[in-house]
């Protein structure tokens, strides 16, 4: 058994076995022709079900056919053109590099003596995202597990910066569509039930500022303290990106912590042609930027970014076996004072091995290149009577929705909408998502493959009209 070790003694053994799963994973990408097989769960379950984990293989060939059974095959392939539903990207090879090598080596980024230069790698990066966003000499940061986390963290901060005499009192501004973990991080923050308050968007779905302002007064006037206003920079549905200049404004007026979300939009950090679109950015207390949604960067990759490095000290716990007191006076730089994780993996290798090899333009325009591929979606779906299209794109997403003609009632519209995209991922010929806008029932295009064309969009369409058109014809019939 000990032949699984990795070590000196080991090593062609590695080489082989890792060799051969990135044969099988290089065969599929170049046979899989849908995003998805459409398996089902019940198909699936029983695969998987009668593995008995007590009884090993003893063999990579073995395991790895076995694998294509339960996995590989059925997988939802991101990198296919018609996977368009959720905030994941196609991923560029450098960072795979960077991942094998992680993994082997297994560097832990709490302390120093688990990883060395690893360290001092993430911290290079962490001051360049900084410098990207403008955040100024005394920003600091650290790589989280994903855009979740990294607003928890960001919230806590803001939290123990507040200085509150009673939870109760705080209050944390955010749009209506903003994502939902800020709402789950108050949860965990012991904030009260009502700390969230819920900010109105205008038509395009960005925060309305005036309704901002109107909210901190009121917060003012009722005694109770705002301890953050979160602006989103690119929201999970829409790509929006909240007015965040008018923002920073509202929060030096009235004493708020400004945290900016820019979980999506942190890809126009390497945009060529849309930077401006972050204006504003610079002047954020806190900064959630999610490299594995607009870095082409493999899960997990993440990071919050501060405005300045002592506010990090709120996450700072010191233990004796691993990062005592006395090992900051000997600048000792232990990455798990400023984590709310303590074994961390070297993800910022996967972003390093990224920068080094294609450096950030070559990101950037890949990004805009799904903008721009947004826009000719948006053009082709305002064109297109079938379909009525909610907001024009500031980043990859497409919000829109089948309407039928000859059908009138919105509860049988949402119907069709919602069987058309069932329908299509059993189908597996692509892959959409779904989300509600003013109540109703939308579908959604995440577009974050390069790869995907405006005649792959077209013809997305038509399969989700085709769908929709049979379920209303059933209805019909069922009706009749
Ligand atoms: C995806 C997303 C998050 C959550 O990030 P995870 O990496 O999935 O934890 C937070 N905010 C926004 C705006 C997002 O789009």
């Amino acid at each position: 058994m000990r032949s699984h070790l990795l070590n000196d003694t080991t090593a062609e053994r590695y080489r082989r076995s890792v060799t051969e799963g990135i044969e099988r994973v290089a065969a599929k990408l170049a046979t899989t022709d849908r995003p998805f097989t459409g398996v089902t769960v019940d198909a699936l379950t029983p695969r998987i079900e009668q593995i008995d984990l007590d009884r090993p293989l003893h063999d990579t060939t073995a395991v790895l056919d076995e694998l294509e059974e339960v996995y590989l095959r059925d997988a939802v392939y991101f990198h296919h053109p018609r996977y368009l539903a959720h905030l994941n990207c196609p991923v560029v090879i450098p960072a795979l590099l960077g991942e094998a090598v992680l993994s082997a080596v297994n560097s832990s980024l709490d302390t120093w003596d688990q990883s060395a230069g690893g360290t001092l790698i993430e911290r290079k990066l962490i001051d360049w995202t900084a410098e990207r966003i403008g955040l100024g000499p005394a920003a600091d940061g650290v790589f989280t597990s994903g855009g979740t986390q990294s607003n928890l963290q960001a919230l806590l901060l803001a939290r123990e910066e507040a200085k509150a005499g009673s939870l109760a009192t705080l209050r944390v501004f955010a749009s209506e569509v903003s994502h939902f973990s800020v709402r789950k991080s108050a949860k965990l923050l012991g904030l009260s039930a009502d700390s969230v308050v819920s900010v109105p968007v205008d038509h395009d779905k960005r925060m309305q500022t005036l309704a901002l302002a109107h909210e901190l007064e009121r917060c003012a006037r009722d005694g109770l303290i705002p301890m953050a206003v979160v602006a989103t920079a690119g929201t999970t549905d829409f790509g929006s990106i909240d007015p965040l200049p008018e923002i920073a404004e509202l929060c030096a007026r009235f004493g708020a912590w400004m945290h900016v979300d820019a979980a999506y939009g942190c890809g126009l950090l390497a945009s060529l042609r849309r930077r401006a679109l972050l204006d504003g950015i610079e002047r954020a207390d806190s900064v959630t930027v999610d490299y594995h949604k607009s870095f082409f960067q493999p899960v997990s990759s993440s990071a919050v970014l501060v405005r300045d490095a002592a506010t990090l000290r709120h996450a700072t716990y010191h233990a004796e076996y691993l990062n005592p007191r006395r090992m900051v006076h000997e600048r000792i730089p232990n990455q798990v004072d400023k984590s709310l994780q303590t074994t961390r993996r070297f993800d910022a290798l996967k972003l390093w091995m990224t920068l080094r090899t294609m450096g950030a333009d070559g990101i950037g325009r890949l990004f805009d290149e799904v903008c721009d591929l947004a826009e000719e979606g948006w053009k082709l779906l305002a064109a297109d009577p079938r379909y009525d299209v909610v907001v024009e794109p500031r980043l990859s997403t497409l919000v829109f929705r089948y309407i039928p003609r000859a059908v009138t009632d919105p509860a049988e519209i949402d119907r069709a909408n919602l069987y058309a995209r069932k329908a299509l991922f059993a189908s597996g010929d692509a892959v959409v998502a779904s989300t509600k806008a003013d109540g109703r029932h939308y579908l959604k295009f995440t577009l974050l493959n390069p790869e995907t064309s405006a005649a792959d969009i077209a013809a997305v369409l038509d399969l989700i009209a085709g769908h929709a058109e049979q379920y209303l014809g059933e209805s019909l019939d069922r009706a009749s």
